[in-house]
């Protein structure tokens, strides 16, 4: 059987495309892979994967006695449930070190920079295996999602050469206007307030709670309104109660380049101190990364 080549739980457009990725560098290197997804594409990604003429990767969420490789990833809460029983055979990322292990040696590729689809570049240049025009567009789109429009301060020079060099293959000539066009469809804000909680979501253990964090990226705040603003709190709450000590929404303004954080939570003063925020909807400015601006902050403050 084929291995896995498996993004995190509610996939964003880097964990998806870098399965394509991963997929189209392992299968020229001789491996028996196929891309896998642990949901369906977002908004955004479904933009991706139509201009780009993609196939979303099919949905797998049991890897039990798989050889599987990890995409965008490497914390076992964002995993399949019975990811202990697979055979992890390596790693392409830019998170901090999560909490998976191997059984054997295994293959692993963690930078930090912006986007897992710039280290995939790196490697396919490193084993010389040419890039598809059509996979390098998606590659760029998922480097100017994870980066928003390199702006974000997770954004390397990596990241912008490997943009650059991929718009290149992919005939793309007006990269910001690609990268416009793909926040507008990220920006949709036409779903059930769970949904949009859960659209980019993951849980972190910190200090032994667990602690929800979800991220809405949109082109202005000024599109959510104050009920849309009021039934995300309440279904925040909810999320919360689902055995969380803290659910958090980050609200991130593309343009104005800040986030407005909601909380629900056992001790919402210590998670807003940690953010250094002054009461529920506070504006933060310059907080554009949740792995570089909430995660840490919140990690450092939840220490047991
Ligand atoms: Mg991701
Ligand atoms: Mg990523
Ligand atoms: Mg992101």
């Amino acid at each position: 059987m084929s291995a896995l080549v498996l993004g995190h739980k509610n996939p964003d457009t880097d964990s998806i495309i870098a399965a394509l990725a991963a997929t189209h560098l392992l299968l020229a290197r001789g491996f028996d892979v196929e891309a896998c997804a642990q949901g369906e594409p977002a908004p955004e990604t479904a933009f991706v994967l139509e201009r780009f003429n993609l196939t979303a990767p099919k949905i797998v969420k049991e890897v039990a006695d798989r050889d599987v490789w990890l995409v965008d990833y490497s914390d076992l809460a964002q995993a399949p449930e019975d990811f202990s029983k697979c055979r992890l055979q390596g790693i392409f990322d830019h998170h901090k070190l999560g909490d998976v292990t191997s059984d054997t040696p295994l293959e692993c590729w963690i930078q930090p920079v912006g986007c897992s689809n710039t280290i995939l570049k790196m490697v396919c240049d490193y084993y010389n295996v040419a890039i598809p025009a059509d996979l390098a567009g998606a590659m760029l789109c998922a480097i100017l999602s994870d980066t928003v429009l390199f702006k974000s301060p997770t954004c390397t020079q990596m990241d912008k050469d490997a943009a650059l060099a991929l718009a290149k293959i992919a005939g793309v000539e007006d990269i910001n206007a690609l990268g416009m066009e793909m926040f507008k469809a990220k920006s949709n804000l036409n779903a059930s307030p769970r949904d949009l909680i859960f659209r980019d979501f993951k849980d972190f253990d910190m200090g032994g709670n667990k602690i929800g964090i979800g991220q809405l990226e949109i082109i202005s705040l000024d599109m959510i309104s104050a009920d849309l603003k009021d039934a995300l709190n309440k279904e925040l709450a909810a999320v919360k109660a689902e055995g969380r000590h803290s659910a958090i929404l980050v609200l991130t303004d593309i343009m104005k380049e800040g986030s407005e954080v909601l909380v629900a939570s056992d001790d919402a003063s210590k998670v807003l101190a940690a953010l250094g925020a002054n009461g529920n909807d506070a504006w933060l400015p310059g907080v554009m990364s949740r792995k570089k601006q909430v995660v840490p902050p919140l990690q450092q403050a939840f220490k047991a």
